[in-house]
């Protein structure tokens, strides 16, 4: 469970309507509503990155207190475990697997989004609060999910972050080697190493 207690307030003195925040966000949460000609942010899908306010070349965002804490949590009891259990096993994560890195969101909350009716990555974030941070490290989990149940996310979008990086685990032994000779100080073996165990001994628990 995540608790977010900020949002964006916009100036609309100063805002010029450059939509740069509407771009970066993560969650789909900011937008222009066309016939008020203003931007919006929608509370319900704001997980307080505050990406929007770094974004705003006009200094028009001020991240401000919200009067109740939104709280972020997907209710996995009223899902089937078979089938969360399945949405994992098939894109290769453990269950318990904590997905990002910044949020420490779990394979088995994306996989409930998803079971619950996430259609996009934006879904994905609004409801589970994954990719507040880097943003890069998790997406690619949440893509390989949306995928396993059935989702094909619409074009992806440059200006949403979409570069589908690779989990370590799909590249090439060779290929980790040279990366390995090459920046030693990423210690990448030793990462995909531990990976591996974690993944091998959550399987066999949840087996
Ligand atoms: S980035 Fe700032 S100036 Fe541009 S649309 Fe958003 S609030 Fe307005
Ligand atoms: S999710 Fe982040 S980028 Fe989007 S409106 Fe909220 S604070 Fe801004």
């Amino acid at each position: 469970m995540i608790l977010r207690e900020y949002l964006p307030s916009i100036d609309h003195s100063l805002c010029r309507r450059c939509r740069k925040c509407e771009e970066i966000c993560p969650a789909a949460a900011v937008s222009l509503v066309q016939e008020e000609k203003r931007m919006a942010v929608d509370p319900g899908r704001c997980i307080d990155c505050q990406r929007c306010m770094d974004a705003c070349p006009e200094n028009a965002i001020t991240m401000l207190p919200r009067k109740a804490d939104r709280v972020l949590r997907i209710d996995l009891s009223c899902l089937d475990p078979w089938e969360i259990k399945r949405l994992c096993r098939r894109v290769g994560l453990a269950p318990g697997e904590a997905v990002c890195a910044c949020s420490f969101i779990t394979a088995r909350e994306l996989a409930g989004a998803v079971l619950l009716g996430a259609r996009t990555p934006e879904d994905v974030c609004a409801m589970t609060g994954v990719r507040r941070g880097c943003g890069i490290y998790c997406l690619v989990n949440v893509f390989k999910i949306l995928e396993a149940g059935g989702v094909t996310p619409e074009e992806r979008r440059k200006s949403r972050l979409y570069h589908h990086p690779l989990d370590p685990l799909d590249i090439p032994e060779e290929r980790l080697r040279e990366i390995d000779a090459r920046f030693p100080q990423f210690r990448i073996l030793d990462d995909v190493s531990l990976i591996r165990k974690f993944r091998g001994r959550e399987m066999l628990e949840e087996a």
